[in-house]
C-alpha cells in the first residue's frame, strides 16, 4: 500500500468528536462504553476543559451545585465547596480524561475549519488547522458559550489601555490600583466585580439592564461530608437526587406559570434592599422585567461590592471610546486603563454553523437563517450523521447542563447502535418534516414561558425567537432522547460500487 493511501486510512475514523469540554469528553466516555474505540476528539486548544479552561477570570465558579454539575458516571466525593470554583471543575475534567483513558483519542491544537458531507462516500471530510480527517459520524460538542462576543464599539481600536473579554482573561496584566471598566452585568460580570473590587483603583460598571440577583448558598463541604461520600457512595446519589428534584419542581413556574415566580421576585427585591441602602442606586439596580426572563444570577457578594466607594454604576451601555475616555449611551464619561468585556458569547449565531456544509451543499448557518432548529436538539435536516451536543433548545434556565448532555449521549449511543444494525455504508438523515414538527412543538410551548415575557436576553435570536432553552423538565428531555425513532429519519445507503474486472 502506498504511503498516501496508508496515511488516508489512518485518518479515517468511525466518529469524530469536536471539542473537549463536558460535552466532548462525555461523548468520548460514552463511545468507549459502547465498545467504539475508532474515534478522535479534535480540540482547538491545548488542554481539555472547554468552558472551565477558558473562563479563568477572578471569582469564576459554577452556579449549579457541584454534586449536580458533574457527570453521574463520575461522581466526585471531594468537591471542596457546594459551588466549586473553576480550578476545581477544570481539575475534575482532567481527572475524568485520565480515569477513562481518553488522552490517546484527543488531538489538541486542531481547530476544525470546515466539515463537508460527501454524498457518494457517505462520510464527513473534516479540515482542521493541521490535518484532514474523514469520519462516518460527527459529534459536534463545540459548546454554546465558547466563542466570546465583543460589541462593535466606535473608537475601541484607539483605546490606549488593555482590553479583554471575561473568557480570555489576561492574567499577565495586574489590575491593582488601575481604573477598570467592566462592561456588562451578566453571570460572569457579577462574579468578577466582587473579586476585583478590593484591589482596583476605580471600577466603572456599565449596566445596560440590571439582573435579578439572589444570594448564593455557598459553603465549604465539610470533611465529615466528604468522608461519608467516600465511604458510602450512595449518599452522593441521594444528595444529587435531592438537588435535581428541587430544580425539577421549579420548572413549571418557568415554563407554564411565570406568575408563580412572584414570591421569588419578592425575595430578590428583599436581597437588594438588604445590601443597597441608597434608594437612588437601589432603583437603578431594580429590574423592570419578570424574574427568570433572563438568567437569575446568584451572588452574595455582588451588591455589597457595588456599594463600595471605589465603584460607579453607569446605568447605560458603553457607546463610544475616545482615547482613554469611555462615553456611555446616556452621555456620561469616565476614564479607564482597562476595559473588561463581560458581554457574553455567540450563542444563536455560533461560528461552527458557518463551518459545516451538508448534503444539499449549503452551510448549517444558511440552513438556520430563520433560526436554529434540530430534531431532539441533535440532528439538523440536511446534515446526515452529524449530531450536536447542546444543540438548539437544549439549554436550561435553572439546572445543570450536564443532565442535558447525558441525555444527548444516550441519543448518540442509540444512533450509533441503529447505524450498526443497519450495517454497510449507511447514514441517517433527519427528515425535514420531523425536524419541523419537533421545532413547532418546542416553539408552541415557548409562548407560555417566562423567557418570552418581554425582556431581551441571550436566549433569543435576532428575530426574537428562543432557540436556546428547553421548555420542559430535564426528566422529560431524558425520556424523549432515550432512543432514536427511525421513522424520523431517512435511511441513506451508499451507491453500490461496480466491480471492475481484471
Ligand atoms: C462562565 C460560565 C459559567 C457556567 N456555569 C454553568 C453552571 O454553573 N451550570 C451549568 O449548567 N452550565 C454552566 N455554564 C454553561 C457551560 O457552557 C456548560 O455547562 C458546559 O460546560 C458546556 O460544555 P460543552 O462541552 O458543550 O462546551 P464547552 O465547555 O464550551 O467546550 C467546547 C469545546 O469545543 C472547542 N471548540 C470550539 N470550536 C472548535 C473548533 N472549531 N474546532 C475545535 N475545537 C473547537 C472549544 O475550544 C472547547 O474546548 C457556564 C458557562 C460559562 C461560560
Amino acid at each position: 500500500m502506498s504511503g498516501r493511501k496508508q496515511e488516508h486510512r489512518q485518518r479515517h475514523v468511525r466518529v469524530a468528536v469536536i471539542g473537549s469540554g463536558f460535552g466532548g469528553l462525555g461523548a468520548a466516555v460514552r463511545l468507549r462504553r459502547e465498545g467504539i474505540t475508532d474515534f478522535v476528539v479534535l480540540e482547538r486548544a491545548d488542554s481539555v476543559g472547554g468552558t472551565w479552561r477558558d473562563n479563568s477570570y477572578p471569582g469564576c465558579t459554577c452556579d449549579v451545585p457541584s454534586h449536580l454539575y458533574s457527570f453521574s458516571f463520575a461522581p466526585n466525593p471531594d468537591w471542596p465547596r457546594t459551588f466549586s470554583g473553576q480550578e476545581h471543575i477544570r481539575a475534575y475534567l482532567e481527572h475524568v480524561t485520565d480515569v477513562f483513558r481518553l488522552r490517546p483519542h484527543i488531538r489538541f491544537g486542531r481547530e476544525v475549519r470546515m466539515m463537508t458531507w460527501d454524498n457518494d462516500e457517505l462520510h464527513w471530510t473534516i479540515e482542521t488547522s493541521q490535518e484532514t480527517y474523514t469520519a462516518d459520524v460527527v459529534v459536534s460538542a463545540t459548546g454554546p458559550l465558547s466563542d466570546p462576543k465583543i460589541p462593535d464599539i466606535p473608537g475601541l481600536d484607539g483605546f490606549p489601555g488593555k482590553v479583554f473579554h471575561s473568557a480570555r482573561w489576561d492574567h499577565g496584566h495586574e489590575l491593582s490600583g488601575q481604573r477598570v471598566a467592566m462592561v456588562g452585568t451578566g453571570a460572569s460580570a457579577i462574579q468578577i466585580v466582587p473579586a476585583i473590587q478590593p484591589r482596583v483603583g476605580r471600577l466603572t460598571l456599565f449596566q445596560r439592564t440590571p439582573p435579578w440577583v439572589m444570594p448564593r448558598m455557598d459553603r465549604r463541604i465539610t470533611d465529615a461530608e466528604r468522608w461519608l461520600h467516600r465511604q458510602l457512595p450512595f449518599t452522593q446519589s441521594v444528595r444529587r437526587g435531592a438537588l435535581w428534584g428541587i430544580r425539577e419542581l421549579q420548572v413549571s413556574a418557568f415554563t407554564k406559570r411565570p406568575g408563580e415566580l412572584g414570591p421569588i421576585e419578592a425575595l430578590a427585591k428583599a436581597n437588594l434592599a438588604k445590601h443597597v441602602k441608597d434608594p437612588g442606586l437601589r432603583a437603578r439596580l431594580t429590574p423592570d422585567y419578570r424574574i427568570g426572563c433572563k438568567r437569575i444570577l446568584l451572588s452574595s457578594e455582588y451588591y455589597p461590592a457595588i456599594t463600595r466607594p471605589n465603584v460607579d454604576v453607569v446605568t447605560s451601555a458603553l457607546a463610544e471610546v475616545r482615547g482613554s475616555t469611555l462615553v456611555a449611551a446616556d452621555g456620561s464619561e469616565s476614564e479607564a486603563d482597562v476595559i473588561v468585556f463581560g458581554t457574553g458569547f455567540h450563542v444563536t449565531d455560533m461560528p461552527i454553523a458557518d463551518r459545516v456544509t451538508g448534503a444539499d451543499g449549503i452551510t448549517l448557518a444558511e440552513a438556520w437563517k430563520d433560526g436554529m432548529q434540530s430534531l431532539r436538539g441533535a440532528a439538523a435536516a440536511g446534515f446526515p450523521n452529524w449530531l450536536s451536543i447542546i444543540g438548539p433548545n437544549t439549554g436550561l434556565g435553572n439546572s445543570s447542563m450536564i443532565l442535558m448532555i447525558e441525555s444527548q449521549l444516550n441519543y448518540l449511543a442509540d444512533y450509533l447502535r441503529q447505524l450498526h444494525i443497519l450495517g454497510g455504508r449507511t447514514a441517517l438523515a433527519a427528515r425535514p418534516a420531523a425536524v419541523a414538527a419537533w421545532n413547532r412543538r418546542v416553539q408552541a410551548r415557548m409562548t407560555r414561558t417566562v423567557w418570552n415575557t418581554g425582556c431581551s436576553s441571550w436566549y433569543l435570536d435576532a428575530a426574537g425567537r428562543n432557540t436556546t432553552v428547553w421548555p420542559g423538565t430535564t426528566g422529560e428531555f431524558r425520556r424523549l432522547t432515550r432512543e432514536v425513532n427511525l421513522s424520523e429519519y431517512d435511511i441513506v445507503r451508499a451507491p453500490v460500487r461496480e466491480e471492475v474486472a481484471g
